[in-house]
């Protein structure tokens, strides 16, 4: 099964995208994920991604295209994978469709998950990360069993330095210019599903479910 996450940053995407890798035993791959572990190690592309990142903008195609088009050809995709915060251009998307095509592959579903601008900011600065694992937790409404602390891992949880809410509106406005065109993109394509993000994260799993099938 192969899926992609849609939906504004803060939707939701992560942490629906690991119940996903889990109940169907498929690699979460996370191009945000990537670009921080990168920049937790220093690398060269953890530097360029960085300055870009801060200011909320998305990284360049190029810097993404190609990492995302290496992972996908790797064994454990062999079943499927679940892409989450890639695509992220209509560039980037054909890439991927190219991609897959070299393979004789394509993607299952484009799983649009729909919440909010006024949501939005409240998700974000309440969300607390594990740069450690990758794990996300929100003050409110998902919260570390001891505060402050991953409840995977025992690494403190921090709040991203791109979650603060100058740079959160800078990522939607990035988010409705450059991203939200893939909706029309995979409706096109016959694969796109939306489920409703507002509701408890029990239930948006559900309705991805439904979606996926059992
Ligand atoms: P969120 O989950 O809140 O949407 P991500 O972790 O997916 O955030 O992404 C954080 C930042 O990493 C983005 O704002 C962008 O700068 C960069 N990034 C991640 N994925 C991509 C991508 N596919 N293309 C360009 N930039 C990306
Ligand atoms: P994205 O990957 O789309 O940027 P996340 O999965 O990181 O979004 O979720 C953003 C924030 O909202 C996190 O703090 C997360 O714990 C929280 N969150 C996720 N799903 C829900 C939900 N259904 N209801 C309330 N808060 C949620
Ligand atoms: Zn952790």
């Amino acid at each position: 099964m192969k899926v992609i996450m849609l939906g504004a940053p803060g939707a939701g995407k992560g942490t629906q995208a690991k119940q996903i890798a889990d109940k169907y035993s498929i690699p979460h791959i996370s191009t945000g994920d990537i670009f921080r572990a990168n920049i937790k190690n220093g690398t060269e592309l953890g530097k360029k991604a960085k300055t870009y990142m801060d200011q909320g903008l998305l990284v360049p195609d190029e810097l993404v295209v190609e990492l995302v088009a290496d992972r996908i050809q790797q064994d454990d995709c062999k079943n499927g994978f679940v892409l989450d915060g890639f695509p992220r251009t209509i560039p980037q998307a054909e890439a991927l469709d190219a991609a897959l095509e070299n393979i004789n592959e394509k993607m299952d579903y484009a799983i649009d998950v729909d919440v909010p601008d006024e949501n939005i900011i409240n998700r974000m600065s309440g969300r607390r990360a594990c740069l450690n694992c990758g794990a996300t937790y929100h003050i409110v409404s998902i919260p570390t069993k001891v505060e402050g602390i991953c409840d995977r891992c025992g690494s403190p949880v921090v709040l991203r330095d791109d979650d603060k809410p100058e740079t959160v509106k800078r990522r939607l406005e990035v988010y409705h210019e450059q991203t939200q065109p893939l909706i029309n993109y995979y409706k096109k394509q016959d694969i796109l599903r939306t489920v409703n993000g507002v509701q408890p994260m029990e239930d948006v799993f559900k309705s991805i479910v439904e979606i996926l099938g059992a």
